[in-house]
């Protein structure tokens, strides 16, 4: 397997960020750097190629920039999972908690066939919460989930306790 592991130096930690007292990984200053970005969707790419992917989901925002990328090197196809209200077809939507208040994620009804294989990537798992409630959409249409793939796991939230039947793949971990 890819050691990701070097890649830990390309990303930039920022305090304070959007709120006192959270420390935001910052993975732009990864993507920007030729052989870590590469390095990135190889490590996705060799994890899942030999798995029967139809579709990869991207979870907007950060989502959609490996998403597309994996999906191409599957030879599968992208689908957008996207906040509410942007999607311009009949959708499916799921709200879920957050620390204040609530969101929701919404996927076309027409974006999975019953029975397909799909992996759902996000740039980073923390409570779980914005996969879990992709995961829900995903169940609703009637798709295979094959895989959860992250770029980034804070280990210390134990998001990936709400994964347990699933197969949860994390490039990097932080505790
Ligand atoms: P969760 O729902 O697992 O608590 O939060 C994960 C979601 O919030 C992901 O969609 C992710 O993009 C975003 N997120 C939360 N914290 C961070 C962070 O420190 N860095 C980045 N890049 N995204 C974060």
């Amino acid at each position: 397997p890819i050691n990701c592991e070097p890649l830990k130096t390309l990303i930039r930690t920022v305090p304070d960020f959007p709120k006192p007292g959270i420390l935001f990984y910052d993975i732009t200053t990864v993507l920007k750097d030729k052989a870590g970005f590469a390095t990135l969707i190889d490590a996705f790419a060799q994890y899942y190629i030999g798995k029967e992917i139809d579709l990869v989901l991207g979870i907007e925002a950060r989502g959609f920039i490996f998403g597309p990328a994996l999906a191409y090197r599957l030879n599968a196809g992208f689908v957008p999972v996207r906040k509410p209200k942007k999607l311009p077809a009949p959708t499916a939507r799921v709200t879920y908690d957050l620390e204040y208040g609530t969101d929701a994620l919404e996927i076309h009804l027409d974006a999975i066939q019953p029975g397909e294989r799909v992996v759902i990537v996000d740039d980073l798992l923390a409570t779980g919460g914005t996969m879990q409630a992709t995961v829900e959409l995903v169940r609703q249409l009637g798709g295979e989930i094959a895989g959860l793939g992250f770029a980034i796991e804070l280990d210390f939230l134990k998001g990936r306790e709400k994964f347990q039947q699933y197969d949860v793949l994390s490039l990097l971990h932080y505790d």
